[in-house]
């Protein structure tokens, strides 16, 4: 499986230098690219090729990247990565909402990047396998006993906090919108009650961050969501 073989990721993106600069960088870290400079194409190498991870520009000449993340979600469950320009905002939320796994804005750092594909196919074996422990730092979450400590200490928390921690959990390392979180956790009706969430991650912070107003596992990507950092990445 992928920790075996060295994943194959495809770039959709129109911009020959960015195009290059993802290439260069994963192939140095052994990593198989291909690339498709239009949504056209790279829908049509996802279906011929299988890649393990798409990178997906945002801004694409013929098909937009939000339509290209339905198509994709419409085919398959493989991870992908948006990129998107600071001008992009919403789009960048909406292809979120749409099914894509994470973003990075242009400009980006080749750590950032690596830090984001290393999240996105550790999402994909974890899938595979059946987690049983979590531990990031000193957080660690017995899944099975849904039991949860910080430095050994058991936490006492309630079901609505753990079911909002374990979605985290489940994306560790990744963004899940405000959306998702709502209508995993209260249902559909209540995707527009973000401030559910500030009470509830504002509770889960006060339990598990030694500074919750500087969180170090609970962050927040202002209009977009939140995000449990894996320090283990
Ligand atoms: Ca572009």
């Amino acid at each position: 499986m992928m920790s075996e073989i060295k994943p194959l990721i495809l770039i959709i993106e129109d911009d020959p230098q960015t195009r290059r600069l993802l290439k260069t960088n994963l192939c140095n870290r052994g990593w198989r690219v291909i690339e498709a400079e239009n949504g056209k194409l790279g829908l049509s190498l996802v279906k011929s090729d299988s890649p393990d991870l798409v990178i997906l520009d945002l801004g694409l000449p013929d098909i937009d990247g939000l339509t290209v993340t339905k198509r994709l979600r419409q085919l398959s469950d493989l991870p992908v990565l948006v990129l998107s320009a600071r001008s992009q905002e919403q789009n960048k939320i909406m292809a979120l909402d749409a099914g894509a796994d994470d973003y990075l804005t242009k400009p980006f750092s080749i750590g950032e990047m690596h830090a984001r594909l290393q999240a996105l196919l550790r999402r994909v074996i974890r899938t595979a396998s059946s987690m049983e422990i979590f531990q990031t730092g000193e957080l660690k979450v017995e899944l099975a006993r849904r039991k949860v400590f910080i430095a050994d200490n058991e936490v006492h928390i309630t079901p609505i906090e753990y079911r909002l921690l374990l979605i985290l959990i489940r994306h560790a390392g990744l963004v899940v919108t405000h959306r998702e979180l709502l209508k995993e956790v209260w249902g559909v009706e209540h995707i527009n009650d973000q401030h559910y969430l500030r009470i509830y991650m504002g509770q889960l912070r006060h339990k598990l961050e030694t500074n919750p107003a500087r969180p170090r596992y609970l962050l927040t990507e202002v209009g977009v969501g939140y995000r449990l950092i894996d320090e283990e990445n």
